[in-house]
């Protein structure tokens, strides 16, 4: 049969459009390379503990106008559930803990107990905060600030280092340095967590996965897990066909339309082409995260009763300046975040056990060079002493520590074939947030690209709204 829509990659944006697609009553094949759909996205079991591999916070789950009609569209809300997260995050720094809460009134007024000298300075990062989906609309603002980092703006606008610090913590899930991260990307993101909260998704994001891949197949969508594709055909300006390997088997498929959702260059390296588009070759790609996953004999929680969901453990880092200094550090010596998934209901383990995870920079050029071996008793001894260092912070922790497990960028790359392990495909600094890869190839016509290497980038809300926007470009193009 020959399909209207091939997409290559079953990551959440290559999802969400195909879902849209199936919903129009179009033919659609999804070929995915695992035996499991999602890429970044899914639970695993272990013992008797489901374990994330990549959700701590989702944004824009009730606030974002595109999610909210997306999550509608697909008939999500009622099939997957959102958990919002108790605050916002903690930070301990210099042996005192940061608790900051949801809301922006909330947050500013602990920031000003905490630092009232600082007063003014809160109130207008703040009013900037809450009024930034209007400030984007003026020109003005858009050119002065577009190619700031957020490290340069609260530079210029924060006086004190903790404070700095405060607003900037979270950092770490998105990109490695505040000094190098868009503040255009900085302001969005906190806005939407602060004024909206984060959501976790019930039962882990392998469930929204689910739901998707139920949605797809009942609408008559076609998935090839197991298919990995090595090979695109073109004849002029336009896409013919793909070679894909499915057990030894190698397959021919026609394409209509096809849609990458993968990164762009091994897309055009399986053309054996490079894209005329020079966007792509200067483009760097995100920083990886990793990974320590826990699983405790109790419910954390009764144990660390004022513990919170994500709390940033700095060491290091003292100030916003500090992120690169501890990027450069040794994994093991690196500072990290600590999710405590007890704090909510996660579903992810029955009443009387929980998980956790240890959460920091990664990169994959820590691990490329070594062989199997070297690169498991490397993940030991991280592992080893990230649990000591949890233990000077929750003394008594490694007695109720019943499993462990380490992901690492290699394992991102593995799962996912992105470059480097990278999590948020192109790094969000402000020259590459000005320049997101287009959605439509320039140099084939029936070429698209979804997901975190296209607009508007990386993260669950970002690659789901890729899905919508791509799904309008074609509807725009009259493919639909
Ligand atoms: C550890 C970790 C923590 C994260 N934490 C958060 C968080 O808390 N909040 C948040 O919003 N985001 C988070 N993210 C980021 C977010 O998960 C990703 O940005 C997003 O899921 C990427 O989606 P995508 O559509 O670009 O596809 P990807 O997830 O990159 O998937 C691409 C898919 O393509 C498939 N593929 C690749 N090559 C081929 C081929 N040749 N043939 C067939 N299939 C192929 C892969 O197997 C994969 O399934 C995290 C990611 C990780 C890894």
């Amino acid at each position: 049969m020959d399909y209207e829509f091939t997409i290559i990659g079953s990551g959440l944006g290559g999802l969400t459009l195909a879902a849209l697609l199936t919903k129009e009553e179009k033919s659609v094949h999804l070929i995915e390379k695992n035996n499991r759909l999602g890429g970044c996205l899914g639970t695993f079991k272990r013992k008797n503990f489901t374990l994330e591999t990549s959700l701590h916070v989702m944004n824009g789950v009730y606030s974002n106008e595109n999610i909210i009609n997306l999550f509608k569209k697909l008939d999500i809300y009622n099939n997957v559930d959102f958990i919002s997260i108790p605050e916002f995050y903690s930070v301990k720094i210099d042996n005192k803990e940061y608790k900051l809460p949801i809301g922006i009134n909330q947050l500013s007024n602990y920031l000003k107990s905490c630092f009232p000298e600082h007063e003014k300075e809160i109130n207008k990062y703040f009013d900037l905060l809450n009024n930034i989906e209007e400030q984007i609309m003026d020109r003005s603002f858009v050119r002065n600030n577009m190619y700031q980092t957020a490290g340069e703006y609260i530079h210029k606008n924060i006086h004190n280092e903790t404070l700095k610090l405060l607003l900037s913590a979270n950092t770490l899930y998105y990109h490695d340095d505040p000094n190098d991260f868009s503040l255009i990307t900085h302001l969005f993101a906190q806005s939407s967590f602060i004024k909206d909260s984060g959501y976790y998704i019930k039962n882990g994001s392998g469930s929204l996965v689910d739901y998707l891949e139920k949605y797809i197949l009942s609408n008559n969508g076609k998935i090839s897990k197991n298919s990995a594709v090595y090979n695109i055909n073109y004849s002029k300006s336009e896409v013919t066909s793909i070679d894909y390997i499915n057990n030894n088997r190698k397959y021919n498929s026609k394409v209509k339309n096809l849609v990458s959702n993968i990164n762009p260059k091994i897309t055009y390296d399986f053309m054996s082409k490079n894209s005329l588009d020079d966007t792509i070759n200067e483009m760097l790609p995100s920083n990886s995260l990793f990974n320590i996953y826990l699983g405790f004999s109790k419910q954390l929680k009764e144990i660390f009763p004022n513990n919170s969901y994500s709390t940033f453990f700095f060491e290091t880092i003292k100030n916003i300046d500090d992120f690169k200094t501890n990027n450069n550090n040794p994994i093991e010596k690196r500072d990290f975040v600590f999710v405590d998934y007890s704090q909510i209901n996660s579903g992810l383990t029955d009443n009387n056990s929980s998980v956790g995870i240890i959460v920091g920079v990664d990169y994959y050029n820590d691990w490329e060079r070594l062989n199997s071996l070297e690169y498991k008793k490397k993940k030991k001894e991280v592992t080893k002493s990230m649990i000591s260092k949890l233990e000077s912070y929750y003394p008594g922790i490694s007695d109720y520590i019943i499993y462990s497990e380490m992901s690492t960028a290699k394992t991102v790359k593995k799962f996912t074939s992105n470059p480097n392990g990278s999590i948020y495909g192109f790094s969000q600094t402000p020259n590459q947030i000005n320049r997101r890869f287009r959605q439509q190839s320039k140099d084939f016509k029936n070429l698209f690209f979804v997901g975190a290497w296209t607009k508007p980038g990386g993260g669950y809300s970002s690659v789901m709204q890729s899905g919508l926007q791509v799904f309008n470009l074609l509807k725009r193009l009259e493919q639909l």
